[in-house]
């Protein structure tokens, strides 16, 4: 296939050079300027999405993909994809697709989970909102850049289901770590914490494949000094569009609150940014109670 790709950062650039390792014709365009093996250079959005049967973008959040939708879809050929996988808000995702649907192309909001190493690896997770036969179409490239991708319904379902998803992590990390905390001060042992609980009804994927006590687990960023992985300020960003969908949707997610809370004032007022999500704990252990 013929694929224009929009954001070639941490994420985007490993996705599209998976791409155009399997055979691909990729075409990409990043503001920074960003060179990616095997992936040939645009001059422009506008450029990197003329002609093509894919455009992927992968960008920081909603206003951006606004804006780089009203520069791509007016060039894109009819019944060509548009296929966004950043994650952002449910109402640009929403309004992007309608944009594109009435311009005659199809599609698509597929964010994913699973961090750079998933897009190096070519492990995503692709959770899919929009039309079947665009969903046909790219599911061959999902196949490429991951491991699993699901169609979750209509436009927006597939940030609706990152979101809620990010929800659920966010919410099973904050109650991990201070778990962990406490288990500290009651004198328990943390390898036996994680060996009961990892095997017990608390588990969850927080403590089991990301443990966030350094030393016991699997190797996780614990065991890096809490060095990213998964950044508390993107924890943080998800967190707030869980709250905005909420809201907008008038649903009850006093969980999602207090973690949104506690991740706003780890990263805006104490010292969690640029540091791994999981690193709540340190925060939770030199805190005490208070
Ligand atoms: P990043 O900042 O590394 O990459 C974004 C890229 O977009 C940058 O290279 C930037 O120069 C480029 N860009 C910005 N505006 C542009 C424009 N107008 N036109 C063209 N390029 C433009 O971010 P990332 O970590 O690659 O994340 C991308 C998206 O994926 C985000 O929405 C993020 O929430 C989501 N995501 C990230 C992770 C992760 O672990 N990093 C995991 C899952 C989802």
């Amino acid at each position: 296939m013929k694929i224009g790709f929009i954001g070639l950062g941490n994420m985007g650039g490993p996705m599209a050079a998976n791409l155009a390792k399997a055979g691909h014709e990729v075409t990409g365009f990043d503001t920074a300027g960003v060179t990616i093996d095997g992936v040939t250079v645009a001059a422009s959005a506008e450029d990197a999405a003329r002609d093509r049967d894919v455009v992927i973008t992968m960008l920081p959040n909603g206003a951006i993909l606004r804006a780089v939708a009203d520069q791509v879809i007016p060039v894109m050929q009819p019944g060509a994809v548009l296929l966004d996988c950043s994650t952002v808000d449910v109402e640009s995702a929403r309004a992007v697709a309608a944009q594109a649907n009435a311009a005659g192309l199809s599609a698509l909001d597929a964010p994913v989970s699973g961090g750079v190493g998933g897009a190096t690896a070519g492990t995503l997770t692709f959770m899919v909102g929009g039309d079947e036969a665009g969903f046909n179409v790219a599911s061959e490239l999902f196949d490429i850049m991951g491991q699993k991708s699901v169609h979750c319904g209509p436009s927006g379902n597939g940030q609706a289901a990152k979101i809620c998803n990010n929800m659920i992590l966010g919410a099973t990390m904050i109650v991990t770590c201070e778990a962990f905390a406490l288990a500290d001060k009651l004198g328990l042992d943390r390898q036996a914490m994680f060996d009961v609980v990892s095997t017990s009804s608390g588990y969850s994927w927080s403590m089991n494949a990301y443990c966030p006590a350094p030393g016991v687990g699997p190797q996780s960023p614990a065991d890096n000094g809490y060095k990213p992985g998964f950044a508390a300020e993107l924890m943080l960003k998800d967190l707030r569009l869980a709250q905005q969908a909420a809201e907008a949707a008038d649903a009850d997610t006093p969980i999602g609150a207090a973690a949104t809370a506690l991740y706003a004032q780890f990263v805006e007022d104490e010292d969690g940014q640029g540091m791994d999500f999981s690193a709540m704990l340190p925060r939770f252990e030199g805190r005490g109670h208070k």
